[in-house]
């Protein structure tokens, strides 16, 4: 097992990942920019560099600095967290170049991933199911319109290096197409530098639903159940459930025994999940995350196990120690996604915090860096904290997450609070009856 891990992350993930090592004897090594220096994740590790001014790409995503600072500590291994280098192929290849354990599969499954054309042939070719669409990039009119008349109308044009829900142009029409595939394309090159895109069949009334894996360097993978992320604004998850309203325990076990069939044949190593859309009661594959996700709390409450532990003795060589007769799924779970924005508009809001007192009590779990006196940096993502309730079914969770957003109190700064507390009281969402435009839609009528 390692001595020293750095982490290389900042905010909530990098308390996360901190409170793991901790727990298996590890010193921990925190990095920072100049903006982060009073941050909490600075001050719960051993020990922190600071390794540069307070743009990411300066700091976070400075690959030579970073190594630097492992080199310097004598860090044996490097957690990435999630969003950052956390799914550069190229940075876990230049950590394993320096001697150094990247925490997290393969550069060659990173790769493979990031490429979402390449992705989605690659698990076609092992048994996962897809949406219908072009088999490989799209390049001319002709041949988009040729596709769009085999799979139907409406299509998606997405991006090949798409990720944090851009990228991506519906066509309802025909006449749609041309401007939807241009549209894509410039957008693709402007956000990722590669306009390389592919088209989807855009599913109507879709949920979004993710299988949680984690696999071992002896040849085991094991799933860990679903979650369902379908409340999303902006194709970005808001609210993320463990399990999902929608599934019953064979179709779990079903889609489980697939993806773990699959990843076995890949050879993956460490934590992943795989994304699906889910429609009239069929899965079809969109991407794979090769990396720890911000919703895998929900996860780690039905199952009672820690991801991040295990991500970490996976990356040491040891075994997973379960097998898949003994993971249980225990009641149920939901997380909310505390953002420093406006609950409505969803406007950043940046600043310092005047008040805060965090929910507690039987099954409520709150992964914060926030403290009074904190100032919220404008130069990052506005994540300032999960909320993540467990009950012992699906209605309790609920009352106790209406209680547990009433207990939480964060002043000075605007959050998503209030959108959470309207939320919890919506008769569809009580019902478990939503898709992925569900979020939408309601903040549409509610600004009407
Ligand atoms: P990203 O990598 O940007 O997160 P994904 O491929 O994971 O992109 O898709 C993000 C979200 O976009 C999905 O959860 C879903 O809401 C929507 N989406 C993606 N593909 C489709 C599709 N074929 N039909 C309908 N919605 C889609």
């Amino acid at each position: 097992m390692f001595e020293k891990v750095l982490i290389a992350n900042r905010g909530e993930i990098a308390l996360r990942i901190n409170r793991a090592c901790k727990e298996m004897g590890i010193s921990t090594v925190a990095i920072h920019s100049t903006a982060d220096a009073e941050s909490m994740h600075v001050r719960l590790a051993d020990e922190s560099v600071c390794v540069g001014p307070p743009p990411a790409g300066q700091s976070y995503l400075n690959i030579p600095q970073i190594i630097a600072a492992c080199e310097i500590t004598g860090a044996e291994a490097i957690h990435p967290g999630y969003g950052f280098l956390s799914e550069n192929a190229r940075f876990a290849e230049i950590v394993r170049e320096h001697g150094i354990t990247f925490i997290g599969p393969t550069p060659e499954h990173i790769r493979l991933m990031g490429d979402k054309i390449a992705a989605k042939q690659a698990v076609k070719e092992l048994g996962i199911p897809t949406v219908p669409g072009s088999d490989g990039g799209v390049t001319s009119d002709t041949e988009a319109a040729r596709i769009a008349e085999e799979i139907g109308y409406p299509v998606l044009i997405k991006a090949a290096a798409g990720g944090g829900g851009r990228g991506m142009k519906v066509a309802q029409k025909p006449s749609d197409l041309s401007l939807a595939l241009a549209t894509a394309r410039s957008e693709a090159k402007a956000a990722f530098g590669d306009d390389a895109v592919y088209m989807e069949k855009y599913l109507q009334l879709p949920r979004h639903i993710e299988v949680q894996v984690l696999a071992d360097s002896h040849g085991k993978v094991l799933h860990l159940g679903e979650r369902d992320c379908s409340l999303q604004r902006r194709h970005q998850k808001v609210w993320e459930e463990a399990g999902s309203p929608a599934l019953n325990a064979a179709q779990r076990e079903e889609i489980g025994g697939v993806v773990t069939r699959a990843l076995n044949k890949l050879g993956y190593l460490g934590a992943g999940t795989i994304e699906f859309l889910f429609e009239d009661g069929r899965f079809y594959f969109i991407e794979m995350n090769t990396r720890l996700q911000v919703e895998h709390p929900v996860t780690e409450a039905i199952t009672g196990i820690d991801i991040v532990r295990e991500q970490i003795r996976v990356a040491s060589g040891s075994p997973l120690e379960l097998d898949q007769k003994d993971i249980v799924f225990e009641g149920h779970a939901i997380e909310c996604r505390i953002n420093a924005e406006n609950a409505f508009t969803f406007t950043p809001s940046p600043g310092t915090i005047t008040q805060f007192h965090a929910p507690g009590g039987l099954g409520v779990r709150f992964d914060s860096h926030m403290y009074t006196g904190y100032r919220i940096p404008p130069y990052y993502d506005s994540l300032a904290g999960k909320l993540i309730v467990h009950g012992k079914n699906r209605n309790e969770c609920l009352m106790r997450l209406r209680r547990a957003l009433d207990e939480l109190v964060v002043g000075g700064i605007e959050t998503t609070i209030p959108l959470f507390q309207k939320l919890v009281r919506e008769q569809d969402i009580l019902n478990g009856d939503y898709n992925i435009h569900w979020l939408e839609q309601w903040l549409a009528k509610k600004s009407a």
